[in-house]
């Protein structure tokens, strides 16, 4: 199926990314961290969710998950497809940049954010515990927020 959005196009597997994305829907991590991405998101973006849906994402099967802070994230998606024109910039949905990055020959990955989001739930977000506090996770995550802050055309303009 061909997807155009602002100046970009794509070539997507909508069934294959729907069984990949509520797969990953159905066993994703309930960290609080997790949970109030989920649940907060929606204040932000009320339009994000039919945005990915479009792509056949369910919102809540992201593949991987950056808390850089409780409160902001980047999460990213993967589509089964191709980029078949790249855009000038990232896609912004409800001012949340979208950024479509290619994976392999048969699948790209749509990182959304970095957005900042309300904090809905009841637990203290400086105590949670979340794999996403575990050193090698911290580790990947210090390079992925430095290599974001550092190289990313859309971050810093
Ligand atoms: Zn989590």
């Amino acid at each position: 199926m061909i997807l155009n959005i602002d100046d970009w196009k794509f070539d997507i597997n909508l069934e294959d990314t729907q069984a990949h994305s509520s797969f990953s829907a159905s066993r994703h991590c309930t960290c609080a961290y997790c949970e109030n991405y989920y649940r907060g998101v929606r204040y932000v973006s009320p339009n994000l969710k039919g945005f990915l849906a479009d792509f056949g994402i369910d919102i809540e099967g992201p593949v991987e998950m950056y808390p850089f802070e409780p409160t902001i994230c980047l999460v990213a998606y993967r589509v089964t497809g191709k980029i078949l024109e790249y855009g000038k910039d990232a896609i912004m949905v409800d001012h949340i940049p979208v950024l479509p990055k290619p994976e392999d020959t048969n699948n790209f990955k749509l990182e959304v954010g970095e957005l900042q989001l309300p904090w809905v739930m009841l637990e203290d977000p400086e105590e949670v515990v979340s794999p996403a506090n575990e050193p090698e996770f911290l580790e990947r995550m210090y390079e992925k927020l430095f290599e974001r802050r550092s190289g990313d055309f859309f971050i810093c303009s």
